[in-house]
């Protein structure tokens, strides 16, 4: 059997460092033909030297000369093509050397390399949850034009695929897979809470970027951290529901869930609810997508259920998590909000990391954002992909002034 040509868009990232980790448990059945990173060199080469790939995307030009320097330390046979330059570097995502394009940049910069891998009709595991949130029903058209696959290794969505009845489950840019269906009742999403579940809220305004990022069950980059800490993560993930899975906001139920071993559930509408679980550890669902419709051992843990002190169960809690709220809103009011309270939040967690603005500063930058461009959402969502690249500058640009101006 030929093998499966692996890119891997985001490799020198937590995601990244995951799906190598599988991948070099099965050398027969993968060969990891492209690695991208954004500017970190050194842990590049180490990923070069082991997985011998034909290409690599380097983003920051500034950095070229660094990489050239390590790979000139190789024998002439086991180096790498380089590419350099975001425009590039997005190009290699459509290549026809690849099959498969694990699409694991942070932040909208991943619109581009996921957008081109859907349009070349790839298999594509979705991390980068952002550029469907930012581009919505654009993405899954393109999916569906090209014949992609579009397979989310998110936990979340990875585990509602699973418990999804055979029948039905192929993502595959087939929007209206729940929506349509009369036997699905509701998805339930679960989510850990985040580091602040049970932090008194008079606290929060205090909250640092080590505290944020110290993630108690999942081991994450910071952006995905912040996400998580503020329950904006979760707030993507619905929208990203909503679109994978073509359901609207009402069949889409959140779930607090500190111990993360229900990954998500699906209620049926005979009383039903099946789950799945195992360990908080994203391998798992990357395997499963890598492999669908088969299954390979991914190198985590079986669960060990004598080991869990018992499952708990809560809603989350509004007050805490404004920012999951303004999710439902943007989901509801539709058109371009989705994309509005994505770049402005981008921005925002970039200036909470940067120690420009505090901790609360975040969803109060969301609810700026999205009542200050009502008008201009409400007019639809962007109809190209070029438009939706525009409208995230310029909300990013306001965005930042507004985070300027509160941190000043
Ligand atoms: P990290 O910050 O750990 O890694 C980000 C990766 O993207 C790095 O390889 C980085 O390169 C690269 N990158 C950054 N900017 C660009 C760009 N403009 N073009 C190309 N590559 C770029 O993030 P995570 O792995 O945590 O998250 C990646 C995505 O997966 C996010 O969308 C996140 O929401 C999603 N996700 C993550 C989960 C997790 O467990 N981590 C779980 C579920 C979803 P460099 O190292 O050079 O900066
Ligand atoms: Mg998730």
């Amino acid at each position: 059997m030929a093998r499966t040509r692996i890119g891997i868009f985001g490799s020198t990232g937590s995601i990244g460092a995951s799906t190598l980790d599988v991948l070099a448990r099965h050398p027969e059945r993968f060969s990891v033909d492209v690695l991208v990173a954004h500017s970190r060199v050194d842990p590049l080469f180490e990923q070069i030297k082991r997985f011998r790939p034909a290409t690599v995307g380097l983003v920051d030009a500034g950095r070229r000369a660094a990489l050239e320097e390590r790979l000139a330390s190789l024998p002439a046979a086991q180096r790498p093509a380089v590419v350099v330059g975001q425009a590039a570097v997005d190009e290699l995502a459509g290549d026809p050397a690849l099959d498969t394009v694990v699409a694991a940049v942070v932040g909208t910069a991943g619109l581009g390399s996921t957008w081109n891998a859907l349009a070349a009709g790839k298999r594509v595991l979705l991390a980068n949850k952002e550029s469907l949130v930012a581009a919505g029903e654009l993405m899954l058209d393109v999916a569906r034009r090209a014949g992609a696959t579009l397979l989310p290794i998110d936990s979340e969505h990875n585990a509602i695929f699973q418990c999804l009845p055979a029948d039905q489950a192929a993502v595959v840019g087939r929007a209206g897979l729940v929506g349509d269906s009369n036997e699905i009742e509701r998805l339930v999403l679960t989510a850990s809470g985040g580091p602040f579940r049970e932090r008194p809220l008079a606290d929060f305004a205090g909250i640092t970027p080590d505290q944020a990022c110290a993630h108690p069950n999942w081991s994450m980059g910071r952006k995905i951290s912040v996400d998580s800490a503020t329950m904006m993560n979760k707030g993507l993930e619905v929208i990203e529901a909503a679109r994978l899975f073509g359901v609207s906001a009402e069949r889409i139920e959140v779930l607090v869930h500190p111990e993360s071993v229900i990954h998500s559930m699906v209620r049926f509408v005979d009383g039903s609810v099946i789950a799945e679980l195992g360990e908080p550890d994203m391998r798992t669902p990357i395997a499963h997508a890598l492999a669908w419709p088969e299954r390979i051992e991914s190198g985590v843990a079986p669960l060990d259920f004598g080991a869990l002190a018992g499952l708990h169960f809560e809603s989350p809690d509004p007050e805490r998590f404004p920012a999951l709220r303004l999710a439902f809103e943007a989901l509801a009011a539709g058109g371009g909000m989705p994309l509005v309270m994505n770049a402005a939040n981008e921005v925002a967690v970039a200036a909470f990391l940067e120690r420009r603005i505090g901790f609360m500063d975040i969803p109060a930058a969301l609810q700026a954002a999205m009542t200050h461009f009502a008008g201009n959402a409400a007019a639809g969502a962007p109809e190209t992909i070029e438009a939706v690249l525009a409208a995230d500058r310029e909300v990013r640009a306001w965005a930042a002034s507004w985070c300027d101006a509160r941190g000043s």
